[in-house]
């Protein structure tokens, strides 16, 4: 009778959700090694303790490639996150965890540094990502730092050893991974109690890591009020 019309929005933002919850859904790319036309499955997901994330497989038919990629469904947190596992028994390997496309990865005890971006986003299990970096590695041994070094095959071989013995639960280690977007986990075996091998951390993130996420030249903080004056 006034002429206002009510704003559909609301409904219809929910359903596409939904949707993925429930089913698989299929679009056509090509393959990235061998560029045959592929499918890829993509499907929502909810991580316990932690949130959702969009999973995204790609198998070819052509050359058996698979790709496993995730996507985190949320926004960057308010604030990164540190996480650090002591490894210290042979089923800590079983462990989920969700490493997303920002997040970098450290064993301090093998002076290993994976930086932002490697690998893509991953939920998989700790065995899973140490296997990732195992096999990165031997592919890319520039990964290890610098290239011009002597001796670059026994610093790669040494270091494939002693992945192998985390792996086989024979060398304890401090796994870090350290997300500035807060948007990793990994799995506490004891929630919802402390895990006393589990050490997570929030932190404000420094202007360099705003740079790296592209977060200085988006006025977030004005959004933010605009949106919330809006919705009172
Ligand atoms: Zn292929």
């Amino acid at each position: 009778m006034l002429g206002i019309q009510e704003v559909e929005s609301d409904d219809k933002s929910v359903e596409p959700a939904d949707d993925l919850r429930n089913e698989v859904l299929q679009f056509n790319t090509n393959c990235p090694e061998c560029n045959a036309p592929a499918e890829t499955n993509m499907k929502l997901v909810q991580v316990p303790h932690f949130k959702e994330v969009v999973i995204m497989a790609t198998n070819c038919e052509a050359c058996g490639h698979r790709t496993n990629e995730v996507k985190s469904g949320g926004a960057i947190e308010p604030l990164g996150t540190k996480i650090t596992l002591h490894v210290t028994d042979p089923s800590d390997m079983t462990r989920d965890l969700l490493k997303s496309e920002t997040c970098r990865v450290e064993i301090p005890e093998l002076e290993f540094e994976m930086g932002m971006g490697a690998l893509g986003g991953k939920f998989t299990t700790l065995e899973g990502l140490l296997k990732d970096i195992q096999t990165l590695v031997e592919k890319n041994p520039f990964t290890l730092g610098d290239s011009c070094t002597p001796g670059r095959a026994e610093k790669l071989s040494a270091f494939s050893r002693k992945l192998q013995q985390i792996l086989d639960g024979q060398l304890r280690v401090h796994f870090v991974m350290d997300d500035p977007a807060g948007n990793s986990y990994l799995q506490n075996v004891y929630a919802p109690e402390e895990d006393p091998e589990l050490c997570v951390e929030h932190y404000e993130r420094s202007f360099e890591q705003n740079e790296e996420l592209g977060l200085n030249d988006m006025k977030t903080e004005d959004y933010e009020t605009e949106k919330a004056s809006s919705e009172q």
